[in-house]
């Protein structure tokens, strides 16, 4: 975590315990977790800490470009996953699991160069159940 925290320091912030843990807490969770459910994880270590606290590290911790901050639903979610890679979505709870397998791609992105649109990346999104709420279906 050395070069992190240098990083950090060159960019103005300072490298707190606080945001050291934020990471970890983002980077352990494989579902996009929301601010408020990583403030439910950072709790249990740092029970102290604020929700506020955790929303500023948040902020600084995409800025730095070491999480993704992903638009989707009612709240931004977070990915430590900085690939590129598509998107899982479960249509009942919201979460969102990486696609880690190549889709068969590329896809024909050709023919919008007709419409002088030139596509540089994308995104694919996949709606349906996660196992968990697949299995509460059922
Ligand atoms: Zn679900
Ligand atoms: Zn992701």
């Amino acid at each position: 975590m050395k070069e992190l925290s240098e990083g950090l320091r060159q960019e103005g912030y300072r490298f707190t315990r606080q945001r050291r843990i934020i990471l970890e807490e983002v980077r352990k969770q494989q579902y996009h977790p929301s601010a408020k459910e990583i403030y439910d994880a950072v709790k249990i270590r740092l029970p102290n800490i604020s929700l506020g606290t955790v929303y500023r590290g948040l902020g600084v911790l995409t800025e730095l470009g070491l999480i993704r901050k992903v638009e989707h639903g009612e709240y931004a979610r977070f990915d430590a996953n900085l690939a590129e890679h598509h998107h899982l979505i479960c249509t009942d709870c919201d979460q969102l699991l990486d696609v880690d397998a190549p889709l068969s791609e590329p896809l024909n992105t050709q023919q919008f160069k007709a419409r002088g649109f030139e596509v540089q990346r994308y995104k694919i999104e996949l709606y349906g159940l996660c196992p968990t709420c697949a299995t509460e279906r059922s």
